[in-house]
């Protein structure tokens, strides 16, 4: 392992760097504007920062008159972040360089029952694969990160009472995979990664809710441009009660809860109770898009019924854009649905320019999310 050096940056220097990673500036006088700090301190700031090597002067920058400034990047030798977003059954894993452009992404099939400790070694095991067979000579690892499919203390980087993940309550998925690397470790809920990662693609929208419709429902919540954590577990829509019959029981333990019925667990439960071979909340799409009517009413549904938890928070916290990611986003009529019930039931006010729309990002989105949560983590 390569990854043991510490970044020689501290304070401003990591929120300059920051601001040139994320492509805000490419100039010392961007970077002066945006950081509030005095031309004279950006400078020397900025040659420390290519005296270190982590960032490069390369070509000319875009022209305002006079002399043409040369543009600052993230130098693409200043080191690489593991990712990971961890599904019940596969793992999307990437290598990115700090500025969060991926290296190398990879699919791997998993299987999240077999407990933390198994999962964790695994993927420490991927990522060491992937860093042998995609790192350039001589890049430093500078932290590692993923995505569970379950709620997250922020405090402890523990996973608590996740309900489709045996065996992983209160275990330190940080702790663990920190003894793989001395290196800063990142723990977050997908859901979460998935808004920080989707809020990138959506610039001057800063108050996001990103709903994830895979095997289970998840939703982030980007405010005022920040993730808003809340205790660890804001945005779990999975189990509000959306009936009162008591007619599916929730793998929560409590009856009628949204995931009992809207889910792709549920869809897929629901499917194969009338004989179709669905594996995974991708065949669900395929079926819908294949026109099959039980598929298309199913999903329809479930659309509805998120589209009806989804009123509420609108209402409650007014958001710019309603994106949905997850496996079953492909498929048009739960998009569809859930605009239906929003744009009926909501304020006029809260849906004038609400805009409800499919991922920009795609199945990255939690990677490129962890990448920049762990860039901060990494110059913190
Ligand atoms: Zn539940």
């Amino acid at each position: 392992m390569t990854g043991k050096e510490r970044l020689p940056v501290r304070g401003a220097q990591g929120d300059l760097l920051r601001l040139v990673a994320t492509g805000q500036a490419e100039s010392r006088a961007e970077l002066s504007r945006l950081s509030g700090l005095a031309p004279s301190s950006v400078s020397l700031r900025v040659e420390e920062l290519l005296d270190a090597a982590l960032l490069v002067e390369e070509g000319a920058g875009t022209s305002r008159g006079g002399r043409r400034p040369r543009r600052l990047r993230v130098s693409p030798t200043a080191g690489l972040l593991a990712v990971a977003d961890l599904g019940a059954h596969h793992a999307r894993l990437a290598l990115l360089d700090l500025s969060g452009v991926p290296l190398v992404v990879e699919e791997r099939p998993c299987d999240i029952a077999l407990g933390p400790e198994a999962t964790l070694d695994w993927m420490a095991a991927a990522f060491d694969d992937l860093l042998r067979s995609h790192a350039p000579p001589g890049v430093p690892l500078r932290g590692v990160g993923t995505s569970v499919p379950g709620p997250v203390d922020p405090a402890t980087g523990r996973v608590v009472s996740p309900s489709r993940m045996p065996g992983w309550n209160a275990f330190p998925v940080a702790d663990h995979l920190g003894a793989h690397y001395d290196l800063p470790v990142l723990v977050e809920n997908d859901a979460n990664l998935m808004a920080v990662g989707e809020a990138r693609a959506w610039p001057g929208c800063d108050n996001l809710m990103v709903l994830k419709a895979g095997s289970g429902i998840g939703c982030g919540l980007i405010v005022e441009g920040r993730l808003h954590r809340g205790r660890g577990a804001a945005g779990d829509i999975s189990h509000v009660r959306v009936r009162a019959d008591s007619s599916a029981m929730c793998s929560c333990g409590h009856p009628d809860c949204l995931e009992a019925y809207a889910s792709g667990a549920a869809l897929m439960g629901a499917l194969a109770d009338q004989g179709f071979a669905v594996h995974r909340p991708a065949d669900v799409a395929a079926l819908v898009a294949d026109a099959v009517p039980e598929a298309t009413a199913l999903v329809r549904n479930a659309g509805r019924l998120i589209g009806e938890v989804l009123t509420v928070l609108v209402n409650f916290i007014n958001p710019d854009a309603i994106v949905v990611g997850g496996s079953l986003s492909g498929a048009e009529p739960l998009i569809s649905a859930v605009r239906a019930a929003v744009y009926e039931r909501c304020l006029p006010l809260a849906t004038r320019d609400l805009e409800i729309a499919v991922t920009r990002t795609g199945p990255d989105a939690a990677l490129l999310g962890a990448g920049s949560l762990l860039l901060d983590a990494v110059l913190a």
